[in-house]
Parts: C-alpha cells; structure tokens; sequence
C-alpha cells in the first residue's frame, strides 16, 4: 500500500497522543495531533484575552492567526501561531477548555479542514483527535475509536499533569474531563462520536504495551499487511 491514513479518535485522556505516537515511530509514518491545532487557535485567543465562547470575536480574530506545522528530526510535530512556536505553551492546562471552546465554532472547524487533509495526502499518516474517522478523513484507511472509563483517563492526565511540572488535584481534573466530554460529544458540529466503520478499543484495563498491541493488530488487520 503506498499512502495510507490511520484515523484515531476518542475523548481527552485515553491515550490517543503517547500511543499514536509510538504506533507512528514502529510503522514509520507521520504522526498528526489535531488538538494542537485547536490549542493552537485557543492559545491565541487566550492570549488575546478573547472570551473564546464568542464565537463574532474568534471569528473576526482568524485572518489574523496562522498556524502551521513543523516537525523536527525525532518526528516531534511543533506548532508555529504566527511564526512563534507555542508547542510547550498550548500543553498550559488552561489552554484545554479555550480549544474545546473554539472548536465548538464551526468557522474554526473548516478553518483547520484544508490544513488536515492535506497532511493526509502527503504521506502516511496516523491522525488523532475527535472527529477524524467522521469529518477530516472519511475515507481513511483504518479507523480507531480509543476510549477508557473516565476516572482512568482522569488518573492518567493527573499523573501526565505532574510529570509536566503543572501538577492539579485529581477531583478537578476529573470535574473539568467529564466538562470536556460532554462539551465536545454535544456541540453541533463534528461532536465526538465513533464513525459507523471505526474499531472500538477500550484501554480501561490494559496498559500502555497492551493498548499499542491492540491498535497495530488492528492496523495491521484492516491493511490486511
Ligand atoms: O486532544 P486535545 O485534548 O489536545 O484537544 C483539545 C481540544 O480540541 C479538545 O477538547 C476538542 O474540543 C478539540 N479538538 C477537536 N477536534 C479535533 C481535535 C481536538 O474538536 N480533531
């Protein structure tokens, strides 16, 4: 097969990043974090000091937002808003809800369109986010569907936060997660939900080896390599 696209979707926290990135390096194709794009934007509007559920304010602020993707020699993608790379500053846990905010706004949604598709077009690659299998690449070759029980996915962005040196304490977490998922499962336009064709994998009780097995045999069945 010569370009394939691998389409990673589910709620915050289940793992999407860590192993789509690992499954990245052990294919040799090009990992894609959509959310960065998003907290790309909502970094903007942030720093703007923009309430990012006015959706007249964001809107007017796009021309003047460009975002673009680089990525260094380790595959590492960096987010460049305006030329300026914010890669370490859009991971700032405030950031979260700007992004789930401005991607509730349609405008922001086809904004970003182009700019995915063409990511897929160019090379092999394993995209994630929250509406890929559905909205970005409809056609992808093989579509994931990763969720967990929220209190796991909670945990593991408790221990994640920490280990960033933005420590937070596990009931907000736990409060702002299920605010998320609701928030993105319910907005209008592309909300979270599996695409009809994509395979469910639920990482609640394996570890981060067992969920890597799980989406490369899935991978490698729907590719049939
Ligand atoms: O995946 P991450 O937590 O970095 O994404 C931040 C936010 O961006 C999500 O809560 C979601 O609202 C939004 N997002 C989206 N569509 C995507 C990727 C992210 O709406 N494809």
């Amino acid at each position: 097969m010569s370009v394939y696209s691998v389409a990673v979707d589910g709620p915050s926290g289940a793992g999407k990043s860590t192993l789509s990135k690992a499954v990245a390096q052990e294919l040799g194709i090009v990992y894609v974090d959509t959310g960065a794009i998003y907290r790309s934007i909502g970094y903007y509007i942030f720093k703007m000091g923009i309430d990012p559920k006015d959706v007249g304010a964001v809107v007017g602020a796009l021309p003047m937002i460009r975002v673009d993707m680089r990525y260094s020699e380790d595959g590492m993608q960096h987010m460049l808003l305006n030329g300026e790379d914010v890669t370490e500053k859009i991971r700032l846990p405030e950031i979260s809800m700007y992004a789930s905010a401005v991607s509730a706004i349609p405008a922001v949604r086809d904004y970003l369109l182009d700019m995915q598709r063409d990511m897929a077009k160019r090379c092999s690659v394993i995209m994630d986010g929250r509406d890929i299998g559905t909205v970005v690449l409809p056609q992808a070759q093989v579509k994931i569907f990763l969720s967990a029980d929220v209190e796991v996915r909670a945990r593991r962005r408790t221990a994640e936060l920490e280990q960033r040196g933005t420590p937070k304490p596990y009931a907000q977490v736990l409060e702002e997660m299920k605010e998320r998922d609701w928030a993105d499962s319910h907005r209008e336009t592309a909300p979270l939900r599996p695409a009809e064709d994509a395979v469910v994998v639920d990482t609640t009780n394996m570890d981060f080896q067992q969920s890597k097995e799980a989406i490369l045999q899935v991978i490698g069945r729907q590719l049939q390599l």
